[in-house]
């Protein structure tokens, strides 16, 4: 039965992640709604289905145009891979955490599917895309809706970090694509979540960083929305769990 669990959640993750690859290149040129199919960018060979078959279209064509030969960006196979492993991470805490409902676990997914996107587009162009918010921001709407016992610890979510983003914002520090990221971020999750995300995103960009800084002799723009991504995926799968063992050896 688990089994049959993580092999759904695998092929659906990649499927996805598939999709997540459309995303990433067609939403900051805003050609997304263009209906034309993928295609080779040096020769234009329009890739028939049997290219596009994720991860193994790349491994049989070892990553090469089957045309004129020119190397395929690993990114695909990448994103594919990596969406279909966090999506049986999730699996795997849904099948052994009685707490976390089906629901949440398929809203947990697509907010790592949206952090994925929003990860490496930030990483090539320093832009968090509002239309990811967007889709965030529904994904915590639905979760509210079935929640509504809880609704403040939600609302709190929402501006918990974000107000103090803000300050950040106004003082040139920080982008207002980070801030909106962990509202609509913190109203999915709640006002701890969001917290420790938060925390946990600048532990890891703090160390990440200077270590670019200092051996890859890496500038000092710093694309957030990864390491707020990697916090945010994170508290959301052990939060609850690190915040009770926190408080246990406060108290
Ligand atoms: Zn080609």
């Amino acid at each position: 039965m688990n089994i049959f669990i993580y092999s759904t959640f695998l092929l659906y993750g990649i499927i996805i992640g598939s999709f997540l690859n459309v995303c990433i290149l067609r939403i900051p040129n805003h050609t997304f709604f263009e209906k034309s199919r993928s295609y080779c960018p040096k020769c234009g060979y329009s890739l028939k289905w049997f290219d596009l078959i994720p991860i193994f279209s790349f491994i049989l064509l070892k990553g090469k145009c089957r045309k004129c030969k020119e190397s395929i960006s690993l990114q695909y196979p990448l994103v594919e891979a990596l969406n279909g492993i966090l999506y049986v991470w999730i699996a795997i805490m849904y099948v052994n955490n009685p707490d976390l409902n089906l629901l949440t676990a398929v809203l947990y997914c697509l907010l790592t599917s949206a952090l994925i996107v929003i990860s490496v587009v930030d990483m090539r162009t320093y832009i968090i895309l509002p239309q990811l918010n967007i889709f965030i921001l529904i994904l915590g709407l639905i979760n509210l809706v079935f929640n509504l016992g809880e609704w403040y610890t939600y609302v709190i979510g929402f501006f918990a970090i974000s107000t103090f983003i803000l300050i950040l914002v106004l003082l040139n520090a920080m982008g207002d694509g980070d801030m909106k990221l962990m509202a609509v971020s913190g109203l999915l999750l709640g006002w701890k979540l969001i917290v420790l995300s938060f925390f946990i995103g600048c532990i890891v960009g703090t160390v990440v960083h200077l270590w670019l800084m200092i051996f890859k002799k890496k500038g000092r723009q710093l694309p957030f929305g990864p390491y707020l991504s990697v916090g945010i995926f994170l508290a959301m799968l052990y939060g609850e769990k690190w915040i009770e063992w926190y408080l246990r050896i406060l108290f």
